[in-house]
């Protein structure tokens, strides 16, 4: 069991290291991604290993790919093979890490892996079904929409189909949008923040991203080409997540949510894709871009337990400690569309890792879309597709409009969106601020349906709806003069090895571990935010499997659920849970932990 919370400050400025950019054919070649030794030259272990240098991955200093024809990969399997049980070997005889001290060139390689070819693993978050448009019933809603008129008037907003975007200022259920007019008529609008839609490319063309489009922070890694232009029938929902966050406020469609703020387009998902891409992907100018917004994950269909290869956890790691100048990369994924088929965003190493931002959604109405996934790592909800309507944006196409925007993927934009405007008001906010703010901020809703736990705090959690509704008003007023938080602070637990059986029926097993006030107080832990779980579990079924985590406060986290398609006939191999459910529970008081 692992508890996290605050920061091990090892933060910097990257150095400028362009990234590995060149196609990989896996026909006639292997790859292999190595992590070196900062006292060793790629070049020269190249030459040692008779192997050609393909270039640095990404941002990650010290990790670099390495190909060799073939013909000669079993002999350098065997090379590797050999290296790991050296490293074990000495890790076991030294009792430290596997950093030696001999000049053999080859105990330079801390880490290496070979790249499994490009696979297509991710999906993007798409409504799953469409719900029909319903017309909004006939309603006194007079004042809103005068309030409407005038803001539109003093904003100078003259966008065709701005009264339809009701996720941004919504005349026929007041209240039930992102709370943001106000912002924009303090004149907080998204100036000088970047925020780029990692996806099916962006529609540079588009007349309402095109005032805003900054060519320098995106790629196409589809394609290696440095514009990620949409050349698919179907790549569409990129440029429609892009106009949620930065459509220009002109007389073409909508408004983005931060109309003043660019956007990048980093493509990846029209083709398959291997992991040394996506890293670099993840970190892709990362000095220029501040938001990643990730609208796709692995498949949601109930039965798909998937996370990101080493390289790209990595990634994301090198991202919030060392992008935006060392403020940390703010990562934003859509929390997943499975929730029909049982799927859980816990299933999901994208949307449980604590170095993003997972969203939910929720309908204009205030309802619960059937698709929007739960777990106990959701951080929030913002506006999306049901209730009979959807989420009107920009398309594809020069002067093109799209009414029809919906599922996690369109709530995952509308909450970059309002961290892009924190940023415009708090350029030096790092990635955990960010968290912070919406954890502090975000309404809860729906408050008597049974799934929201109050927490010490004092603020509620629900596994549906995270902490609530984003509300991008409330976010930024806080942000204004919000004291920075301190470096993170890690608590890590030894394994609990439990050895037992697991009862049938819903006994289940209970494990205790306790935290003391010392240990607290050595590991510098002033405040709770993330709890992480890594389990490794022997079973017949994972579906089957469920885990709670319970703290002594009464406050429960399920870890994972059962899960009806979940046939696999394995448990739980190394796999991280995550839980925001206890964030602040305690400022230095003994706590202690049960998992069952
Ligand atoms: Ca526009
Ligand atoms: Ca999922």
């Amino acid at each position: 069991m692992r508890i996290a919370s605050g920061i091990i400050a090892t933060l910097g400025l990257a150095g400028a290291v362009s990234a590995s950019l060149h196609p990989r054919s896996q026909e006639t070649r292997d790859f292999f991604a190595l992590h070196l030794d900062d006292t060793i030259s790629p070049s020269h272990i190249a030459q040692v290993l008779g192997a050609r240098h393909e270039g640095q991955i990404g941002q990650l200093d010290g990790h670099h790919t390495f190909s060799l024809p073939r013909e000669q990969t079993a002999q350098f399997d065997t090379l590797l093979n050999d290296l790991r049980t050296r490293r074990k070997l000495r890790r076991r005889s030294e009792g430290i890490d596997s950093r030696g001290t001999s000049d053999d060139p080859l105990d330079k390689i801390l880490w290496s892996h070979k790249i499994a070819p490009a696979r297509q693993r991710l999906q993007k978050r798409l409504p799953p079904v469409s719900v029909p448009y319903r017309s909004l019933d006939k309603r006194d809603n007079r004042q809103a929409v005068a309030f409407q008129t005038n803001a539109m008037s003093t904003l100078g907003i003259t966008d065709p189909i701005f009264r339809e975007q009701w996720h941004l200022l919504n005349t026929l259920q007041p209240g039930h949008d992102l709370n943001v007019t106000g912002l924009w008529l303090e004149g907080i609008t998204g100036k000088g923040v970047v925020t780029a839609v990692v996806d099916d490319g962006l529609d540079m063309d588009s007349n309402d991203l095109k005032p805003n489009y900054l060519p320098e922070g995106s790629y196409d890694f589809n394609e290696n080409v440095p514009e990620p232009r949409p050349l698919l029938l179907d790549d569409k929902h990129g440029t429609r997540c892009c106009g949620e966050i930065a459509a220009a406020k002109n007389d073409v469609c909508g408004v983005g949510v931060a109309y003043d703020s660019k956007i990048a387009g980093i493509r990846i998902l029209s083709k398959p894709i291997d992991d040394v891409d996506e890293a670099a992907a993840i970190n892709f100018a990362y000095q220029t871009n501040d938001i990643y917004s990730c609208s796709w994950g692995p498949i949601d269909d109930g039965a798909t337990m998937d996370a990101p290869g080493i390289l790209i956890k990595r990634a994301m790691a090198n991202g919030v400690q060392k992008g935006r100048g060392g403020k940390g990369s703010v990562f934003v994924f859509a929390a997943g569309n499975g929730a029909a088929y049982g799927d859980n965003c816990n299933f999901d190493g994208y949307t449980n890792s604590i170095y993003s931002i997972t969203v939910g959604a929720i309908d204009r109405e205030g309802n619960h879309p059937s698709y929007s996934e739960s777990c106990s790592a959701q951080l929030v909800v913002a506006y999306s597709s049901g209730s009979g309507d959807y989420i009107h944006t920009t398309d594809v196409g020069a002067n093109k409009c799209f009414s029809g925007h919906g599922g996690t993927s369109a709530a995952g934009p509308l909450a970059a969106g309002s961290a892009a405007l924190a940023l415009s008001a708090r350029p030096d906010l790092t990635w955990r601020d960010l968290q912070h703010l919406m954890v502090e901020t975000a309404v809860p809703v729906s408050e008597d349906d049974g799934s929201w736990q109050v927490l010490p705090s004092g603020r509620k959690f629900s596994h549906d709806w995270g902490f609530g509704k984003v509300d991008t008003y409330t976010m930024v007023q806080l942000a204004k003069t919000w004291e920075l938080v301190k470096p993170q602070a890690w608590l890590h637990s030894p394994w609990l090895r439990v050895h037992q059986d697991i009862p049938q029926g819903d006994r289940g097993l209970l494990s205790r571990y306790t935290v003391t006030a010392d240990q607290l107080k050595e590991a510098n832990i002033a405040k709770l935010e993330h709890v992480t779980v890594t389990m490794n579990v022997n079973h017949t079924r994972r579906g089957d499997l469920s885990v709670e985590l319970r703290s002594p406060a009464g406050i429960v986290s399920y870890l994972s659920v059962a899960r009806r398609k979940d046939d696999m006939p394995v448990g739980y191999d190394d796999w991280t849970f995550m839980s925001v459910a206890h964030w602040y529970v305690f400022p230095f008081r003994p706590h202690d932990m049960r998992f069952c």
